[in-house]
Formats: C-alpha cells, structure tokens, sequence
C-alpha cells in the first residue's frame, strides 16, 4: 500500500519483498522511495517505468505493467505489477494498492514457445521447399520416361508381343511412381499444413458425373458396372478440385475391390446437421472386422482376394485427410463377403442459380482437323522434354515445330517466326515462363499468341499463380499426350 501524502509505502507484504530478494526491513531501509526503487528496476525498463508513473499520477488510473528487476544478488525477475488508486473525499489521490507478481517463469515458457514457433516454421519452410524441388526433380525424368514410352506405344505395329508387354509394364511402372511421388507430396503438404483449399459451392450433378466419367475406363477394364446416381441440384461446400480427388479414389476403390460382374452405385441423401452424404455402394468382398480399424492407417492394404489390385495404400489416408480439411467426415460400412460402402459428407451449399452444370467435355486422342498445320513454338530447356513434344507433333500432324531453349531465343522466334502457339515451361534457365510470358503479352507483335504453359512445377502455389496469370492453359509434365491435344483443342475452339 503506497501512502501519496507519506511518498512511501506504508503495508508491505512478505511476499511482496521477496519477489525483490530482500527483506521488509531492507527494504524499508533502502527502498522505499519511488527514485530508490527505480534503482531496482532493469536499465532497460526503467525509462518505461518512470514513464508509466508519470502518467499514473497524472491521471490516477488502474495500470498493469509489467518490468524487469535485478535483485540485489544480481538475479533478474521479470514482474507483473498491478495497481489501483484510492481517491480521498476532495478528489485527490491519497493510496495506491498495489500488488507485484513474480512472472519469470511464464516469460521463459513464452520465450521457450515463441522459439520452438520459429523453429517449425523455419523447418516448415524448408519442408515445403524440399517439396517443390522433390516434385519437379522426381517429374522431370518421370515426363521422359512416360513420354517416349507413350510414343512407343503408339507405333506398335512395328514391335514384337514380347515389347509391347515390356513398354507396358514401363507405363505401368512409371504411372504407378507418379502416383506415389503425388500421394506421398499430398500427404506431406497436408501434415505441414501447406495444402490450400477453396470452399465454395460445388454441384454434385456436376461433379459426379465428372467423377464417373474419369473411372469408366477402369470398371470396364474390371467388369464391373457403374450406376449413375439420379439428378440431383444439390451443392455441398467444399474444393472441387480435391473432392474430385477424394470421390475417385473411392470410385476406383470400389471398381478394384470389386468382383468380376460386379456394380459401384453412388447415391446423393441429405443427413442430420444440414450435410450431404454421398455413398459409393459397391457389391466387392467387403473388408474384414479385424481390418477395419486400420483402414486409414497410410500403407495399410488388407487382405483380401484381389491383393494384386494395383494401389499404394495410401489413397485412403489422403481421402481422410482432405475431408476432414474440407469441414467434412468420411465413413464406411462393409460386410465381408457382401460389400463395402464408403461415404463421404459436407456441409449442404445454398447456391441461387444453377450455372455450369454440365460435365466436362472428354478428353479428345485428336487434334481437330483444321489445327494439323498449325506453326508451333516450343519453348523449352530440357532436350528429352523438347525431342518429345516434337515427336508428338511429326506423329500427330503436320505441325511446324520450332524450339527455343530458353525465354530470350523464344521471344525473338516469337516476334521473327509469328508462330500461331507458344508450348512454354516455366522453370527456364536465366528469364523464367512467368517473366517470358510478360514479355510476350506486353509486346503487340506476340500478345495475340496464346501461350500454354508445361511445367514439373507441380506444386499447387506455382500452379496457381501461372493460372492467375495471362497463360491459356496450363499442363504439368509428365506430358499426357491426350490432355496437351485436348488443351490445344480448347485454346482454338475459345479464339
Ligand atoms: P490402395 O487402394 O492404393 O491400396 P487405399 O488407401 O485407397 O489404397 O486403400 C487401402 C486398402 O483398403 C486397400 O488396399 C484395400 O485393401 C482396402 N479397401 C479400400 N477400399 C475398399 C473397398 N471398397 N472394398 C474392399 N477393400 C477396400
């Protein structure tokens, strides 16, 4: 209790010197003035101090303020001192009661916190940076690999059963890696919280026909039918993108661990708590009861009598993962021996029109007539990269193909060789795609050339911020052969 009229404290408690390390006798002796016990008050805080005092006779108003002391056995405390002051009947500030507690070690856990903080952070940062190289790294050679072995296949006619069962297998092969080295990059993403999702409203008519549409090709290989859900105008809120991703792992689930004859249903319901269930009913084996409790588990693959079904095990880890980032939930229910039913849920979109409903077009195998002599800039650092794209084209067409090898040689072929298409990859060396294709759009000779980007920047930011800006298409290498025909298909039938 500090006396205004005294200029002294007047009720001092034990506890209250003993934060200081002295005793009331001390400091009663030594430090009870406001100048005397500044003295105790850290260097560094004392200028504060006396600041906040100042204003506090001024204006006499409740404080907290916290400081540091030295003790006088050299030691420092940090201290949290409260107080509240006592107006006497003319107005005047006569007492100030005060309370002073010892916070040094909250401070440290603090400090303690705030550094374990920057250290993630800082490992979280040097993750997602292995990730974009480990991502472009592993695809590059993969689009070599995939690439040539695409164009192989193509020109069957000349090779032995022996080699055509060889390139399969490498396709297989190759497709099976690419899927792991983009499951493994999900799950990574995820876990260092890097995976940016949208939530917007997204159309179930839309996006399970799209859905089934990517998965018919499997159940007919497999035998086994799809049976179209009926019309529904529901919207659920979620990122299409990724709940595409979740519904055909389910989808091809279902298909694989199906029987030979066998059908995948899917059905639309709306549940409790205003979400939309959506089942993928399948008539396969069912999984077993001791399995069931790892089927999320990343790298679990039961049991059962299609174990050579092709698969990493981990699509059911991500499918978790992702809903559950979605504000979704995810279940099944399986019967062995009778079937499985996995479901996934979100919350119910209200949407006011009906735009965009329709299914996205197939991808076409062709370039459309009128585009076979077409006069195309290939862009491109990497010669496996640039010897395929101009096979694919002396396969496909009588397309001109002209090659750059880095974004100043491209623009000048550009302006010199008015090409009708630019192919341009975005990790160049010197001037990057993105800085190339800046130059191209402000120069009036080369801004009306539609430029599709090709890039192993697989990573979703760069993705993103390519598609944020002027490219007419965007492809991520591994080239799919059908996807650049389909792009360049769509970048003509638009101009
Ligand atoms: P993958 O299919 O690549 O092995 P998943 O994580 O998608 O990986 O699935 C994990 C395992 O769960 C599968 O290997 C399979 O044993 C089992 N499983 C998944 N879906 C079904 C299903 N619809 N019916 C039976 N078993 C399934």
């Amino acid at each position: 209790m500090w006396d205004d009229s005294e200029q002294r404290l007047t009720q001092i408690s034990e506890e209250y010197v003993e934060i200081l390390g002295l005793s009331v006798n001390e400091f009663k002796a030594r430090f009870n003035r406001t100048e005397a016990y500044a003295t105790l008050v850290h260097p560094q805080d004392r200028e504060r101090f006396l600041a906040n005092l100042a204003e506090y006779i001024e204006h006499r108003q409740a404080y907290t303020w916290e400081y540091r002391i030295i003790r006088p056995d050299g030691e420092v405390r940090h201290v949290l001192e409260s107080g509240i002051p006592v107006i006497d009947d003319h107005g005047k500030l006569s007492r100030t009661c005060g309370i002073l507690q010892d916070i040094t070690e909250r401070k440290q856990t603090e400090t303690e916190i705030l550094m374990a903080k920057e250290e993630a952070e800082f490992a979280n940062n040097a993750k997602s940076e292995f990730l974009a190289r480990m991502s472009h790294e592993l695809r590059t050679p993969m689009n070599a690999i995939l690439g040539f072995g695409q164009l192989l296949q193509f020109s069957d006619e000349n090779l032995t059963e022996e080699q055509k069962s060889g390139i399969g297998h490498i396709l297989a092969g190759g497709k099976h890696l690419l899927q792991l080295i983009d499951e493994v990059l999900d799950i990574a993403r995820v876990d260092s919280g890097r995976m940016e999702l949208t939530s917007e409203p997204v159309s179930l008519q839309h996006i399970l026909s799209s859905s089934l549409l990517l998965i018919e090709a499997l159940a007919s290989s497999h035998s086994v039918s799809l049976c179209k859900p009926d019309e529904t105008d529901l919207f659920v809120n979620a990122d299409e993108q990724r709940l595409r991703q979740v519904l055909v792992n389910l989808l091809s689930n279902a298909v694989k661990y199906n029987r030979e004859g066998g059908t995948v249903a899917v059905d639309v319901e709306p549940v409790e708590d205003g979400f939309i269930r959506i089942n993928v009913i399948d008539s396969g084996h069912g999984i077993r009861p001791e399995h069931q409790s790892q089927i999320f588990e990343p790298f679990i693959r039961v049991s059962g009598p299609n174990n050579s079904a092709e698969g990493t095990g981990i699509g059911l880890t991500i499918s978790k993962r992702l809903v559950e980032l979605m504000q979704g939930r995810i279940g099944f229910d399986s019967e062995f021996g009778k079937g499985t039913t996995f479901w996934i849920e979100f919350p119910q979109a209200v949407v006011v029109t009906k735009s965009d409903m329709q299914p996205h077009a197939s991808a076409s195998a062709a370039l459309a007539e009128h585009l076979r002599h077409l006069k195309i800039l290939s862009i491109e650092d990497d010669h496996a990269n640039q010897e395929l794209i101009k096979q694919v084209f002396e396969e496909m067409s009588s397309a001109e193909l002209t090659g750059a090898t880095n974004a100043e040689e491209g623009i000048e072929l550009a302006k010199t060789t008015q090409p009708d298409l630019i192919l341009m990859d975005i990790n160049l060396p010197g001037m990057d795609g993105l800085e190339a294709l800046n130059v191209l759009k402000a120069d009036p000779a080369t801004a009306h050339i539609p430029v599709i980007a090709v890039t192993a920047a697989a990573m979703r930011e760069q993705v993103q911020q390519a598609r944020d800006t002027a490219f007419a298409d965007y492809l991520i290498k591994p080239i799919d052969i059908n996807r650049l025909i389909t792009a360049i298909n769509t970048v003509f039938q638009d101009n």
